[in-house]
């Protein structure tokens, strides 16, 4: 069954004369699949995403995810996004562990399990790369760094749903290669549902199961392929 269900959304910037950033919009993702959406710069790819992340409310049509409304920021949600958007005066390693002192369920257990919270952050760094950066802030490091740090606060509390906006495109082609198979280790150990967006058609198609593809104004969902082949690595 969908996890994540647009039905027919519309979002309009600033009024009525604002910009319709999408319309007639509508896409299912299943539970634990993995879902790229593609399409020209500007069509709304980041507005659909802030409107299941529940960062912003659509102007019209339904957002549901897990059987609820979105009507506020979801708990639920791992996001990293094209800026990093990490809080400078946090250490790199509080920075990652931000999710598990927002997010309620994972407070108390923080409180109680700190060290093991920490090391957790400490193999998530390590994954992308960024071994012995822990203890440094935001500013110390390159924008690429600051992206995979991101990866690692989306990941630390394990959400079942992820949403990531160009989350590699501070990277050189290698790193993000490597990111890709990070990436695919974490979906298939855990089966996240994870809506990924992307100009990066190769990494669309290798990573997702499904490609969608939107249109520009307004944007909407306008095709979809199924990835019709083994995967080039697994
Ligand atoms: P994409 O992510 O595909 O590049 P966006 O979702 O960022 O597209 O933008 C879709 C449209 O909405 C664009 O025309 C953009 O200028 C407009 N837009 C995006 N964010 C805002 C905002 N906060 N206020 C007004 N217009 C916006
Ligand atoms: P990125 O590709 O992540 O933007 P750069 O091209 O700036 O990174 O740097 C390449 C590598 O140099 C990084 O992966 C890291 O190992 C090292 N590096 C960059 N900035 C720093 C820093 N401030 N401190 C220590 N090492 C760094």
């Amino acid at each position: 069954r969908a996890f994540v269900e647009i039905d027919n959304v519309a979002m309009r910037y600033g009024g009525v004369e604002g910009t319709l950033a999408l319309e007639g919009c509508s896409m299912n993702v299943a539970e634990g699949e993995f879902v790229a959406v593609v399409g020209p710069s500007g069509c709304g790819k980041s507005t659909l995403m802030r409107l299941v992340s529940g960062l912003w409310p659509a102007t019209d049509g339904n957002v549901v995810v897990a059987g609820r409304e979105v009507d506020e920021p979801l708990s639920l949600v791992g996001m990293a996004f094209q800026n990093p958007t990490l809080l400078p005066w946090r250490r790199i390693l509080d920075n990652v562990m931000l999710p598990l002192e927002v997010v309620p369920a994972h407070r108390a257990r923080l409180r109680r399990e700190r060290v093991a919270y920490e090391q957790k952050a400490l193999d998530l760094l390590k994954l992308v790369g960024l071994e012995g950066f822990g203890a440094k802030y935001p500013y110390q490091l390159s924008g690429g760094m600051q992206q995979r740090t991101s990866l690692c606060r989306a990941l630390i509390h394990e959400p079942p749903l992820l949403m990531l906006d160009e989350p590699f495109s501070a990277l050189d082609v290698f790193t993000r290669e490597d990111l890709w198979d990070v990436l695919q280790q974490v979906w298939m150990a855990r089966k996240p549902t994870v809506i990924l967006v992307t100009h990066d058609l190769r990494e669309a198609a290798y990573l997702a199961d499904r490609v969608l593809v939107m249109s520009s104004r307004p944007g909407r969902i306008i095709a979809e392929r199924k990835v019709p082949f083994p995967r080039p690595r697994t």
